[in-house]
């Protein structure tokens, strides 16, 4: 029943088209009085069902609008403090055999410079981004047979042994092809995060359009694969899709369904949800005019309902969108976002002037890692770099932060604080060492467990590195 092989069943899904759109138009002018029930369930910690999706989906009067962002606002609030965050992405190489239309990367491309670090030039890329601080990466691959299971396990493993001073990367999280079951294995084995797949779209007409060559023209072997990272062993998998080449309401309840599939079937849904739209590539005609372009507002109110729509897991919007856009979507419940990010392959090492020929898409915003520091800062959040969880064993942290009644005072906040003061102490510059500081004293005011909380903080500036609870 379920797909393993790219042989069988390229048409299989959960995905259910036609229940979709029957809900959709089923849920059109919904009344008030459901819409508040539903955002009161979503309050109260529970995952939504497809048509309450669908409802919120269709609210247009601007109040009722006002009441999803509200709702959403107060769930992050309640359930996952001020904290965000902060990862870089590292694209490892570009080659790639599948041809999706929209993407820079894509095989036919003659534009894009190809090129994979060799082993000595991701060490250097490693060397730049821990010397700005970063602790977190996603590491990306195209679809290629160079980048086999071992090759990237490889790479995995350079990364965390590649140290400067007191700096180190502390969690590598991947976004490569879906691998075969044994592929998944080898690749945990160099100690990874979160295994990312986007499904791009879930409608599958548009799906067999966009992708007409290679491994990835095949639906279901993208879809079930992360079935297979979970059958392999990996527990922390994320899910996404590209807004921009089809329905974004369709792709967001694609993404619930998907949800409730791995609920379902592992009693475990995604990780993290990232919702990123696509955004010009260079020798990509339809990424600078996408068939579905989505707006700012409806970028917003997408946002918020997968907020309310599955309360426990991460939301992770990265540096494609402008600074004033992610500080906005921010609030709406998004729990990690990139800073410094640099997306040439290479140049976090080397000032390249090719740097966007060798980029999958344009990115929106260049603001440095210091400079996303200090808007956190002056917004009020906790830049964290933590990685507590994965390293202490306790995976599927998202859903214990959710599920655990004061988990986030008890663990979140304080690692948060440790990890930002280690940023402070080890690479900031003074405006921003004062900011942090300020704000690590606010936050110890509503700390539980303050004392110990200074001691850890004293340890840190005696020298100590990677202290957590
Ligand atoms: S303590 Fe765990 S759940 Fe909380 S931020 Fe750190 S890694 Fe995430």
């Amino acid at each position: 029943m379920y797909v393993f092989t790219k042989e069988v069943d390229t048409e299989k899904t959960f995905v259910p088209e036609a229940e979709i759109w029957e809900l959709l138009e089923k849920t059109k002018n919904p009344d008030r009085k459901r819409v508040l029930e539903i955002l009161d369930k979503s309050l109260n910690k529970n995952r939504l069902e497809p048509e309450e999706v669908a409802t919120l989906l269709n609210v247009e009067d601007p109040e009722l609008l006002e009441e999803i962002f509200h709702a959403a606002r107060t769930l992050k609030e309640r359930i996952y403090g001020n904290r965000i965050v902060l990862f870089a992405p590292l694209y490892i190489g570009n080659d790639c055999v599948n041809d999706c239309v929209y993407c820079g990367f894509r095989t036919s491309n003659k534009e894009v410079y190809r090129k994979t670090l060799t082993f000595e030039e991701l060490r250097n890329e490693v060397r730049a981004l821990v010397s700005k601080g970063h602790k977190r990466l996603i590491v990306v691959y195209g679809e290629h047979p160079r980048y086999s299971p071992e090759f990237i396990a490889e790479t995995i493993r350079i990364i965390y042994e590649t140290k400067v001073g007191n700096g180190e990367i502390r969690r590598v999280n991947v976004n490569a092809a879906p691998q075969t079951v044994e592929g998944y294995k080898i690749i945990k084995e160099a100690g990874i995060g979160t295994f990312q797949i986007f499904q791009e779209t879930y409608h599958q007409p548009t799906y067999k359009k966009l992708h007409p060559r290679g491994p990835k023209s095949n639906y279901a072997w993208r879809l079930y694969g992360l079935d297979r990272a979970m059958i392999a062993g990996i527990d922390d998998v994320g899910i996404g899709a590209l807004f921009g080449l089809f329905n974004w309401k369709f792709e967001v309840m694609g993404l619930i369904y998907h949800t409730i599939h791995l609920e379902e079937r592992f009693g475990v849904g995604p990780h993290t949800i990232s919702f990123p739209r696509i955004e010009p590539a260079v020798g990509s005609e339809i990424s600078y005019n996408p068939p579905h372009k989505v707006s700012d507002e409806d970028f917003k109110k997408l946002v918020a309902i997968i907020r309310l729509a599955v309360p426990y897991t991460g939301m992770i919007l990265t540096a494609r969108e402008p600074a004033q856009l992610r500080r906005e979507v921010l609030k709406m419940g998004v729990s990690q976002i990139d800073g410094g990010s640099s997306i040439g392959i290479g140049s976090y090492s080397q000032d390249d002037p090719e740097k966007v020929r060798k980029s999958q898409f344009i990115l929106g915003d260049n603001r440095s890692l210091e400079e996303v520091i200090q808007d956190l800062l002056k917004e009020g959040y906790i830049p964290s770099f933590c990685t507590a969880c994965y390293r202490m064993g306790r995976t599927g942290e998202h859903f214990m932060e959710f599920a655990i009644p004061g988990f986030v005072k008890r663990f979140c906040t304080p690692n948060a604080l440790f990890t930002l003061r280690e940023y402070l102490n080890d690479y900031a510059t003074e405006e921003t060492k004062r900011l942090g500081y300020e704000l690590i004293q606010k936050e110890l005011e509503r700390v539980n467990n303050r004392e110990l909380v200074e001691k850890y903080l004293e340890r840190i500036d005696r020298g100590e590195r990677d202290v957590r609870f």
